[in-house]
């Protein structure tokens, strides 16, 4: 996971190991990782890395990641300072559960829902003095097209019969969003879906309706999520309202006078990091896969390791 932050544009780098899963236990696989108590380092077989947090397999490692990561870029946003929270791993490592993408029911909390609910409890401490806005976008690249997950259009999927008889779903009719750079660099997605928000459940509803619309889509196209980005997109802008300004007989200059900030936190859940460079050789790959799958976990482990290590 890395997470920018501030003017200065710094990465900061988080590795959170999950726990061995019931697949993994019922082939015999073996906890490779080893995490230096006390640091926040990692050792897979005899390479060691230290990154600027590192997150154990026990507990519920996300709040402590959620606490000491996430939430001061959440503050950030309230100073007017963007941010991204990027999750990358290979596919089954985690990204989807620790992001809270998919938005299943159950205890754990991912880290979009504990940031919206920072959001809004910060929200709730302001809203004296501040008036806000909130939008959300929800969006889907695969293959370099752009899906609106938030379009109205795509929340009602029709069905369609194939050959045998199965219902399939059909893909969403509207085109692509369209990806457009302007003059001076400023990239803009042409079309997108941005819903306007006023409540916590309200952006919880958007999470849900469109991690819905990513799995329908995944059904027809073969695990779509883990050849796709997905990122969600929280923008803030305030208006705060400062004191009036008085004159020496009390009479108010200016009886509102309005700060303006507008910031974005996007949440990204990319990717499985193995189809990067699954080029023309996947059935050699597929090949190594049948040897043993712990050793082709610790091979693509020691792989995002290494490129963790080189996004600091
Ligand atoms: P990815 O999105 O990286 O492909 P997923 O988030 O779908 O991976 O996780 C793969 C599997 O591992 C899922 O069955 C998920 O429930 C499980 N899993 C992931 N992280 C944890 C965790 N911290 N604790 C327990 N199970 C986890
Ligand atoms: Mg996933």
């Amino acid at each position: 996971m890395t997470m920018e932050h501030g003017e200065d544009c710094c990465v900061k780098v988080a590795v959170h190991v999950r726990p061995l899963i019931g697949d993994e236990k019922l082939q015999g696989c073996k906890d490779c990782i080893a995490i230096v108590p006390g640091k926040p380092q990692v050792q897979i077989g005899s390479h060691s890395f230290t990154f600027d947090h590192v997150y154990g397999s026990t507990g519920t490692p996300s709040a402590a990641m959620f606490d000491e990561c996430v939430a001061p870029l959440v503050e950030g946003l309230f100073q007017g300072y963007n941010a991204t929270v990027l999750a990358y791993g290979q596919t089954g490592s985690g990204k989807t559960y620790t992001m809270g993408t998919a938005c299943k029911e159950g205890s754990y909390i991912g880290i979009i829902p504990r940031a919206m609910a920072a959001l809004f409890e910060k929200i709730e401490g302001l809203k004296s003095q501040v008036e806000f806005q909130l939008r959300v976008s929800f969006i889907e690249i695969l293959k370099e097209e752009v899906r609106d997950l938030l379009d109205p259009a795509t929340a009602v999927v029709g069905k369609v019969e194939n050959g045998n008889g199965h219902a399939k779903m059909s893909m969403p009719g509207k085109p692509p969003v369209q990806i457009r750079e302007s003059s001076n660099g400023v990239i803009t997605l042409a079309g997108l879906t941005e819903v306007h928000v006023t409540t916590q459940k309200e952006m919880t509803a958007c999470l849900e309706q469109g991690s819905l619309s990513r799995a329908t889509g995944s059904t027809n196209m073969n695990n779509q999520s883990s050849r796709s980005h997905a990122i969600f997109t929280i923008t803030l802008e305030q208006m705060r309202k400062t004191d009036p300004i008085m004159t020496s007989d009390g009479m108010a200059i200016e009886d509102f006078n309005e700060d303006y900030l507008c910031a974005k936190l996007h949440l990204v859940d990319l990717a499985g990091s193995e189809r990067a460079k699954r080029t023309g050789s996947d059935g050699l790959r597929f090949k190594e896969a049948c040897i043993s799958p712990a050793d082709i976990n610790a091979e693509e482990t020691l792989n995002t390791l290494k490129y963790a290590n080189r996004a600091r």
